[in-house]
């Protein structure tokens, strides 16, 4: 039987609960034309620019993982959506400067940004005081961009030891975001590889152009905005 391939076509014009369930069958799909279950893959829905009122569709449609790119403007809009969905988890998906790292740890579930032996000392030091742990990925800047955050790839072995060892911290996934305009593929396969030789288990790879890609090639987060929420505002 030929699965109907769903499409995101006009899909703007649909609202989040409908292109939510296209995003979620072409994931589910990828994962299995990639030999995976969909359950080994998370759906990280990026909230970033989006109100509470733009965000409560996604969280009564089940989702659970929200990711974000500020620490403030995070601080701003979750503490009252968590009163009503207190199992979310939040993904911090943008640069954290180390005087943030406090209201970081205390805010999110995850960190996908560690990318300087600063803020994993600042991480590590915050850890020594606080309960929570949020999970950790270092961002990995696959494409050498100068102005892109993210330790740069023949630098990642290190700094993984480095976070590891003297800083005592456990990494739990890899993250990047390719150059825009590039091939997603060499990017996506680097970072596995960078992942695979260092024995960490999950990747962040994908976003709303390119999560089928990442998930063919061992996504096990995708970060995924305009496709489920249309347009961020202000763009
Ligand atoms: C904005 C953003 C995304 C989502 O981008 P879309 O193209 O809207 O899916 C994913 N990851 C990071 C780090 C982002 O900043």
């Amino acid at each position: 039987m030929v699965e109907p391939v769903p499409s995101h076509e006009g899909s703007d014009a649909g609202s989040t609960p409908s292109r939510l369930a296209v995003v979620r069958a072409r994931m589910a799909r990828s994962a299995r034309d990639a030999g995976r279950t969909p359950e080994s893959v998370h759906l990280v829905c990026v909230s970033k620019g989006q109100e509470p009122e733009a965000i409560r569709p996604a969280l009564l449609a089940g989702e659970r993982i929200f990711g974000e790119n500020r620490v403030q403007e995070a601080q701003r809009k979750w503490p009252l959506l968590r009163e009503a969905f207190s199992d979310v988890e939040l993904h911090l998906i943008g640069p954290l400067q180390t005087n943030k790292v406090r209201e970081a740890v205390a805010l999110f579930d995850a960190i996908e940004t560690l990318d300087r032996p600063r803020l994993a000392e600042a991480l590590a030091k915050e850890f020594q005081t606080s309960s929570r742990r949020p999970q950790l990925f270092i961002e990995v800047n696959t494409g050498r961009e100068p102005q892109k955050a993210g330790v740069l790839p023949e630098a990642a072995d290190d700094f993984i030891a480095f976070c590891r060892g003297p800083c005592g911290l456990e990494i739990e996934g890899l993250m990047c975001i390719p150059p825009a305009g590039d091939q997603a593929s060499p990017h996506f396969a680097l970072l596995s590889t960078i992942a695979a030789r260092n024995g960490i288990r999950s990747l962040s790879m994908g976003m709303s152009a390119d999560y089928e890609l990442g998930i063919q090639l061992g996504a096990t987060h995708v970060r995924v905005g305009s496709a489920i929420f249309g347009e961020r505002p202000g763009h």
